[in-house]
């Protein structure tokens, strides 16, 4: 289903573009307008080199184009994937892009450099767009049935604008709401998910804590005890997204009875006296994420609240597994964005009288970056594919989360190279794009534990240890 806006394919190589008219039809279209070609041949005749050199200058200065040179548009879809969702889908990306164009990255960098999430543009945006509508069906138990696929395009949409506001929205529709729709009790998907669905209640996640990160599948510490009808948490918890500011704070403890861990909503947590909750400051990466350091002491919470369906750990991964392919998509939005600031940097700015596109050297920083960009998102749209069929291991989503971060961190230091002094200056957005990478290099499992899950799968030996 095509319409007149789509484009059929956008490879943005110039091939399709109408050929210059022969000189002849141009200078009778020029005649056409009323030009006196004659005159304007013997002005332009009667100047010696130096003249027009002095009068191109001038020209060049006042902004006139000169050289005739009209670059191709940067297309970081080269292979146009999204050429493969339907017309409805489409129009949900385009609105995508015109809001994190118009409205997110007018604001990013200063909010970045705030250390802040800027939840007066993001709240009322995302709820507009109403995004998750395409990727859950209606009753939110199931998935549209490319949802994957769409989730993972719109997390690329975002994150080639921005990372911190991909992993805004995936801290709380991924992590947080897939907490609820894997472990809740059908009271509890009831109570949460519409709120969670229409943005009015924000969610974070509670897992890392500031001793146990990559071993914390066994290592949690943070204890749970049941005392009557309510739970009482003791322990700490670090990097957690959105909670500086969170409705609801999912957290992951230790049952002492047991031993098994288990999950907790907090609801309102700035209200719970044994909640605290202090921004973590001093990051290069991901700044405009709120990662809060949350102190649990005697924090009450009701049985009610408790993830009825989460017996163990095993559920904790089962939400991870499904998390962690939006990261991968994280990666290949921030390679496809830093794709297209460079192509447009580089067939704009003049070196030696001509863009610097027209150098061989960084003609080969392009195709590299697109190389990658292209194979990343192949990678992850078979990825999101198996998703929506029931078939994605785990293994398969680590080793899209193990490779997109390593390419993406090859493409944004090659677009930041690129863009020479300029490429560190927020202003030209490269700058963020290489300090966020560093984020996705090292969250929802680090790149050696992730490639760890790969070796076990490929080899059947367990290298944790
Ligand atoms: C910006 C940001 C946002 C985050 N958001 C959240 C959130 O919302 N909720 C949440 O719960 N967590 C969150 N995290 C935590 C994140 O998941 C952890 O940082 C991550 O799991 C790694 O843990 P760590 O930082 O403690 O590193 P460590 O586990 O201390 O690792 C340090 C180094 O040792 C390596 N290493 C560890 N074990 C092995 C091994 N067996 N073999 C080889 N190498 C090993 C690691 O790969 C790494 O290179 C966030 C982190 C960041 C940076």
């Amino acid at each position: 289903m095509e319409t007149t806006d789509r484009p059929q394919s956008h490879a943005g190589d110039g091939a399709d573009e109408p050929a210059a008219p022969p000189m002849s039809e141009a200078w009778t279209a020029l005649q056409g307008k009323g030009l006196d070609l004659d005159r304007l041949a013997d002005a332009l005749g009667g100047m010696d080199a130096k003249t027009l050199a002095a009068a191109t200058k001038a020209l060049e200065r006042a902004g006139a184009d000169v050289t005739g040179y009209r670059a191709p548009p940067p297309n970081g879809d080269y292979y146009d994937i999204e050429g493969l969702i339907t017309e409805a889908q489409w129009k949900k990306m385009a609105e995508v892009r015109e809001f994190m164009e118009t409205e997110v990255e007018p604001v990013i960098n200063e909010a970045w450099l705030g250390d802040r999430t800027p939840l007066d543009v993001l709240v009322p945006g995302f709820k507009k767009l109403d995004l998750l509508d395409v990727i859950y069906g209606e009753d939110l138990e199931t998935r549209e049935p490319n949802g994957s696929v769409m989730e993972g395009l719109i997390t690329m949409e975002i994150a080639r604008v921005d990372v911190s506001t991909a992993t805004f929205f995936g801290v709380h529709s991924g992590l947080a709401m897939q907490s609820v729709l894997v472990c809740g009790s059908e009271e509890q998907k009831a109570e949460w998910l519409p709120k969670m669905r229409d943005w009015s209640v924000i969610g974070a996640f509670g897992l890392t804590e500031p001793h146990v990160g990559s071993a914390i599948s066994g290592g949690v510490t943070t204890t749970a005890r049941r005392e009557g009808d309510a739970w009482v948490l003791n322990g700490e918890k670090k990097w957690i997204g959105n909670s500086t500011f969170a409705d609801m704070v999912v957290i992951w403890a230790r049952d002492e009875a047991d031993n098994q861990v288990k999950g907790f909503i907090i609801r309102d947590p700035q209200d719970n006296p044994g909640y605290t909750v202090e921004k973590i400051r001093g990051k290069v990466a991901l700044r405009a994420v709120e990662n809060g350091q949350i102190t649990l002491t005697d924090c009450e919470v009701p049985e009610s609240d408790r993830l009825q369906k989460a017996e163990s750990f095993k559920q904790v991964a089962e939400v991870l597994k499904l998390t962690r392919a939006g990261v991968a998509w994280q990666a290949v939005g921030c390679a496809m964005g830093a794709y297209e600031k460079s192509q447009r940097y580089a067939t704009t700015r003049m070196q030696f009288g001509k863009p610097i596109a027209s150098f061989q050297l960084i003609q080969e920083k392009l195709v590299h970056m697109l190389g990658n960009v292209t194979a990343l998102q192949t990678m992850c749209l078979r990825l999101s594919q198996l998703q929506d069929a029931g078939q994605m291991s785990d293994a398969q989503a680590s080793l899209a989360k193990v490779f997109t971060a390593a390419r993406c961190r090859d493409v944004v230091a090659l677009a930041r190279d690129l863009h020479g002094g300029n490429g560190i200056l927020l202003e030209n957005h490269v700058a963020r794009y290489f300090c966020d990478t560093e984020a996705i290099y090292s969250y929802e499992g680090t790149n050696e534990i992730n490639s760890l899950i790969v070796g076990r799968a490929v080899t059947g030996l367990s290298a944790f240890v």
